[in-house]
Formats: C-alpha cells, structure tokens, sequence
C-alpha cells in the first residue's frame, strides 16, 4: 500500500521547538508545574498603540483581502524602516509580506530551489531552515563553525561548501539558537567569498535584529556589501522587535525578480496574510520605537541572569551571546552521568526529556539545530522564573551521579 505521506514530507521532521511548547502546554493543562523555556516569544504584551490600530482597522472594515502579499501601506512603512534603520533603499516592489517570518523564506526557497539545488545552512541553525529546504525541494548542506566564536560562519569553510549547485546562503544574525551576532568585519569577510561565486544567493534572517546588547552595532548583509544587494533578500518581521509573534507578519527586500516569483507563490497558497495584522504592523514600523531599547535592556539582564546561573551547573558551560533571546549551553560534562530514575544522559535529547521529568524545566534539545550535545534555552520570560528555572537545572545536573 502506498504511503498517505508525499515524498517531499517524508523528508522533513516535524518542527522540535513546536512540539517542546505544545509538550509544556499539554503538561501545564494536567496541572504540572512546568516553567516553559522552549518556543522563543517576547512575554511583553504587543504595545497599546499597535492594538489600538488593530482594532481601528477592523472598526473601518478593513478586513477583506489585501493584494496577495501585502497592502501598499505596509510595504512603504517596510521600506522606511529599511532606509531609517538599515540604510538600504528599496521601491515598495521590491517587498514582499507573508504571515510570519516562516513563510516569507518557505516563499522565497519554493520559488528558487530545483531539485538538486543546494543552501547552505551554518549550523547550529534554526531548525526550520534544513527542512524547509528539503519541502521545497531542495538540499540542506550543513557546515558548522568553531565554539569559541559562537559557531559563526568563517569565510574558508564558507568557500570549501561552495558548489556549483549552490543556490543560497542563509545567515542568521543575531543567531537562532545560539544568540551570537556577526560583526561588519566578519560579514565583509564573507562578502569576499561571495564575490568569487556570483551565482550564490545570500537570504539574512534579521528577525532578532533589534534584541542585540552591550551596545552591539547591528549591521546586515546588503549593507556592508552594497555589490551584493542584487542577490541579497533581507528578511525581517514583527513578532520579536513587537512583541506581535501571533499576529503572524513576517517581510523581506531584495531583487525584484525574485520578490515578483514570490508573489507568484504567495498568490497560489496563503494569498495575504490577516488584513487586521497588517494594519497593526504599519502601526509598529511607522509609530514610536522607544520601547524597544527599553525592552532590550530587560532582555540583557536577564541574559546576564541566565548564563551567570547556567555556568554555576555542574558539567554546564554556557557562552554569552550578543543577541537574541537564546543561550546555548553545552552539556559534554554530563553525557554518560545516571540520572536519579536511572536513565543515562547519553544525548541532549535524553537531558532535556529527564529535566522535564524531574524538575519541570522544558528547553530544546540541541539536536534539532544540528549540534550536539547543547540544548537551547528561551530567556524571553520573567526574571523570577528565569531565576527559579535555573535553580531546578542547577539542581537537576548536580543530581547526575
Ligand atoms: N522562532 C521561535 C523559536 O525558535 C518560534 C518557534 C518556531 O517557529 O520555531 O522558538
């Protein structure tokens, strides 16, 4: 018999940061005390003004569809935004919409990727990109980077994965999961490269741009190397700088054409993201910025919080990132210790599986963003929590004989 599954699914994982939340949900609901570190969203409420110009639109009966990838209003505000904070110039043709960030790079690979072609993803990656690559058809090839300079990509491993079959490059700065953020030396470095191999594409995932700390100077692609603004797509959103992760806006610039293929993509499956969303997005990009800093400097202690605290559990080493709001922790001290129900840590996935048991602590495996044995934490909650759930890790790891 054959299988229900396609052929293109069959290749593909379901999403790990997914299911650890709706893991921790279904555990909260039997009445279990679980402090939830796992799908990374702001806490903070989306601010008044943003709801305000939501319900606003939907009071004006702006609830019908929009052009299939985004009204003009939304794409000028985008096109702003990148002038004002990014100095890149782009006609509002050259933006695309799409609800969340997700489907803005699925609509951009689904657009651009044949079979066989390749992406390279620098690993530890956000575990969606390698299987979107592969739903869209095409190959992941997975290169990973050294420790000590948060696995960023170095320009000579960059060049050694190059082949003729590379299609894109995907960088992620600051990076999901492990926080760390490229330098304009370090993306010029890359730039380099990529001037040697002009039919590489470079897609920059800028979602967390705006959570960046000890005064970090963000800077992207398409920025540094104006030359490569011709094969550059800057990809952004709402959900983290906003506060805004479900009402599902997610944008990107670049080259025309390739903007006109995905709205030739968009336009045959989702059409437009929620009118009423992208009303409140013109509202974000377009109305008062000052509580960003103010909500990143609450993001920065509680970074500082949680390495200080990771880094005092036995066998734990933890880095302090740049950005985001994601710590990832090694655990090679502990792979081959017993926990106290006898099970032995022997992967990052068994670690994180025996730490929710035991102290109701749920983060992600390492694992699921290609690199072992780490596992990934979310610091977007409140300090007490943060505090508390760090105290059951330490408690955990001190527990593995
Ligand atoms: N970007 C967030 C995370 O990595 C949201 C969940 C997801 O879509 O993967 O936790």
């Amino acid at each position: 018999m054959s299988s229900l599954q396609s052929v293109a699914l069959a290749r593909v994982k379901p999403s790990a940061t997914l299911a650890v939340s709706a893991r921790a949900r279904a555990l909260q609901a039997e009445g279990r005390d679980i402090i939830s570190l796992g799908a990374g969203e702001p806490d903070f409420d989306t601010p008044e003004n943003i709801k305000a110009a939501a319900v606003a639109a939907i009071q004006a009966n702006r609830t019908r569809y929009t052009d299939a990838d985004g009204i003009p209003e939304l794409k000028a505000a985008i096109a702003a935004k990148f002038a004002r904070e990014n100095g890149l110039t782009y006609a509002t043709n050259q933006v695309h919409v799409a609800p969340g960030g997700k489907p803005v790079l699925y609509n951009a690979l689904l657009a651009t990727l044949s079979p066989g072609d390749q992406v390279i993803v620098p690993a530890p990656y956000w575990v969606s990109y390698p299987d979107m690559v592969l739903l869209a058809g095409g190959e992941p090839v997975e290169v990973v980077g050294q420790e000590a300079d948060g696995f960023k990509l170095r320009p000579e491993v960059l060049e050694a994965a190059i082949t003729p079959r590379t299609r894109w490059l995907i960088l992620n700065s600051p990076s999901n999961p492990t926080g760390a953020a490229y330098t304009r030396a370090e993306l010029e470095a890359l730039a380099v490269v990529l001037r040697r191999h002009p039919h590489v594409w470079i897609m920059t995932d800028d979602m967390y741009e705006h959570l960046i700390y000890d005064g970090f100077d963000f800077v992207t692609m398409a920025q540094v190397a104006p030359d490569l603004y011709d094969r550059t797509l800057t990809v952004n959103g709402v959900s983290k700088a906003y506060s805004m992760t479900g009402w599902r806006i997610g944008y990107a610039a670049g080259p025309k054409p390739l903007i006109d293929l995905m709205r030739k993509v968009i336009s045959q499956t989702t059409s437009n993201p929620c009118s009423i969303s992208q009303w409140a997005a013109v509202e974000a990009l377009n109305g008062p910025q000052d509580f960003i800093p103010e909500r990143a400097a609450h993001f920065q202690r509680r970074r500082d919080l949680v390495v200080s605290m990771l880094n005092q559990a036995a066998g734990v080493t933890c880095a302090r990132p740049e950005g985001a709001f994601y710590v990832y922790p090694s655990i090679a001290g502990l792979i081959g210790k017993t926990a106290p129900s006898g099970v032995t840590i022997d992967s990052d996935e068994t670690f994180v599986t025996e730490l929710l048991n035991a102290e109701g602590v749920s983060a992600v495996q390492g694992a699921a963003f290609g690199l072992s044995p780490y596992f990934r934490i979310s610091y977007a909650t409140s300090d007490a929590l943060l505090e508390e759930a760090c105290a059951r890790i330490q408690r955990f790891c001190a527990s593995l004989g």
